[in-house]
């Protein structure tokens, strides 16, 4: 196995970053350091990004997984914010088709209500042309019966009407993953489960880190003339370590997601209602199951491993039981669920839903740069704007002839399509191609939308698999997904596959029997050699986790 992004070749990656002096060192592989990765590579620095745990296993993997076209900021009087992600969102959708589409979403205008009749409609208007909105998506709005109709499960007794307008929907784990492999393709070199330990100064200025590789337990010394510290939520203890944690600190809140199946809450398209308490959680069905979230709440436990409280489970049906009253949706129907914390900017007096979400660039005395805040959806300005900055900062012959930015033109791994539009074409033609086999439309419509233009090559060695005689056709459809991901996405371990690059301890539960979790494993251990203890600790480390996901706390910090 040969990839260019490979867990088999971390230790090699480590050694190289320790070599050879870098321009700059990204701490944190969420969406904003893979961002950054990506513009300074694609600019032509020499690039390297450290990650503590997995790629996304952050908040980057635990949001409402929404390309949002900024309505909030709207709300808040943000013109300027609204045209940017507005701009954002469409150059996302063209460079990563398979893991933003759009989908319709439903505001429903109800008494007491966040939004009124006349302030959405104006407002939806104003959005859909500040963010540049396609003619085609534009927002409709509805009247009491039509909403119904649109929506049956809706309560009718304080319903006034509704917007339909378009929101887009994304995978957070699987776009950081995209950017963190585009990134290596213009040579970033990215590491897993690295974890910066100490800063190393030279004459008062921060010139390395001290890393720890936490699957072999070698340290490592990475020099580079710039350093950011992307690390989201765990920002200010990195500043901490740098001694520069001074005026603006963060502020984080907790938000929770609850996954129920489908058939327990059948919307028709996702929904952003209000809650009694004043505050709006999004609805969104996703194949066959449905999310509920998000709660905002101030957090003070361990960030490392966010819990999902009995009192945020009780909040979230309580709301969603409040808007759509003939469903009764009970603890017992949650299959799966998620909290994440927002790495917010604190400001007096704010609460939690209150706090701006922009991000924030610090400059310490030692030359850490830190960027903090900000949405997934503007991940590529924030890049931009840090990579400018560093840029500007090192200033030699050399760097001040590299290129601006040009990530708006790059398309991301697996985004290779001439426009989104050819995503059902290219999967018809993949099921002909493959007829023989017979991979079913369903396999590759859900291969490709995790891996996109790559599932071509998955499918290809799947084939070869089956072929050996060896395997069944869900063998060996998994395997090569599971090589791909070692191979391509610095999959080391169970979690890493089943969380994060495929979404199926999310989104897709059921489809966990054991007979396939111990195949997993099984060619995990013969893939890396791992012994008997290694093998155990590693099933025993993935239940955990996975199990996490239904089991609901009484407090933060259980
Ligand atoms: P993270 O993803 O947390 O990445 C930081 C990384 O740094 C982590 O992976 C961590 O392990 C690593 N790290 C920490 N310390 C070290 C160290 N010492 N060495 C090496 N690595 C280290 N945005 C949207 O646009 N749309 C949405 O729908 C949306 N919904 C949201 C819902 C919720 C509930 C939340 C919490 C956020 C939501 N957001 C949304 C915001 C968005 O998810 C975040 O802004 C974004 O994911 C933050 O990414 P990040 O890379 O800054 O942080």
């Amino acid at each position: 196995m040969n990839g260019r992004h490979s867990s088999l070749k971390r230790v090699d990656y480590l050694k190289k970053l320790a070599n050879e002096p870098l321009d700059l060192l990204v701490i944190g592989g969420g969406i904003t350091g893979a961002g950054i990765a990506l513009d300074a590579a694609s600019r032509g620095l020499k690039v390297g990004l450290v990650e503590k745990q997995d790629f996304a296993q952050g908040t980057s993997s635990r949001s409402t997984k929404l390309i949002h076209g900024g309505l909030r900021y709207l709300k808040q009087g943000e013109l300027k914010l609204v045209r940017e992600v507005g701009r954002e969102r469409a150059i996302l959708y063209r460079n990563a088709p398979h893991i933003v589409i759009p989908e319709k979403m439903l505001l429903p205008l109800v008494q007491g209500g966040t939004y009124g009749k006349l302030a959405t409609s104006v407002g939806l208007w104003i959005y859909d042309r500040l963010a540049g909105v396609k003619k085609e998506e534009r927002r409709i709005m509805l009247n009491k019966e039509e909403t119904e109709a649109q929506e049956p499960l809706l309560r009718k007794d304080i319903l006034k009407g509704g917007g339909l307008y378009i929101e887009y929907r994304t995978d957070d784990a699987r776009l950081t993953i995209e950017v963190i492999k585009t990134a290596v393709s213009f040579g970033a070199i990215c590491v897993n489960y690295a974890e910066v330990v100490e800063f190393i100064y030279n004459e008062g200025k921060v010139v390395g880190v001290k890393v720890t590789d936490r699957i072999t337990g070698s340290q490592y010394f990475i020099q580079a003339r710039k350093i950011v510290n992307a690390t989201g939520p765990w920002a200010d203890q990195l500043r901490a370590k740098d001694h520069s944690l001074r005026g603006k600190r963060l502020h984080l809140t907790k938000g929770v997601h609850l996954v129920v199946p489908n058939s327990r809450l059948p919307l028709n398209q996702s929904i952003y209602f209000d809650v009694p308490d004043g505050r709006m959680i999004f609805a969104i069905p996703r194949d066959h199951i449905t999310y509920i979230g998000t709660t905002d709440t101030n957090y003070h436990g361990v960030i490392d491993r966010p819990r999902v409280t009995k009192a945020d489970v009780s909040y979230l049906l309580q709301a969603v039981n409040h808007m759509f009253p003939s469903v009764h949706l009970t603890e017992r129907d949650i299959i799966s669920s998620w909290a994440g914390l927002r790495p917010l900017i604190h400001e007096e007096g704010k609460s939690p839903s209150e706090l701006s979400r922009k991000d924030e660039i610090f400059l310490s005395e030692s030359g850490l740069i830190t960027i903090a805040g900000g949405k997934l959806t503007g991940f590529r300005k924030m890049a931009e704007r840090v990579v400018d900055l560093v840029i500007k900062q090192l200033t030699d012959s050399e760097t001040i002839k590299l290129k601006q930015c040009h990530t708006d033109q790059i398309p991301l791994s697996g985004g290779r399509f001439s426009e989104p539009g050819e995503i059902p074409s290219y999967i018809r033609e993949l099921v002909r191609v493959y007829q023989s086999i017979p991979f079913s439309e369903d396999q590759i419509r859900f291969l490709t939308g995790l891996f996109g233009s790559n599932t071509k090559g998955i499918l290809e060695r799947a084939k070869e698999l089956y072929d050996e005689g060896n395997y069944t056709l869900q063998e060996a459809l998994i395997l090569a997904e599971l090589e791909y991901t070692i191979n391509e996405e610095m999959v080391t371990n169970i979690s890493d596959f089943l969380i994060r690059r495929t979404g199926r301890s999310y989104f897709y539960r059921e489809s966990l029997n054991p007979e396939m979790i111990q195949f997993i494993q099984d060619k995990m251990s013969a893939i890396f050699g791992w012994d008997e203890e290694r093998k155990a600790e590693n099933l025993r480390k993935f239940e955990e986790e996975h199990r996490s996901f239904v089991e609901f706390v009484e407090h933060e910090d259980e």
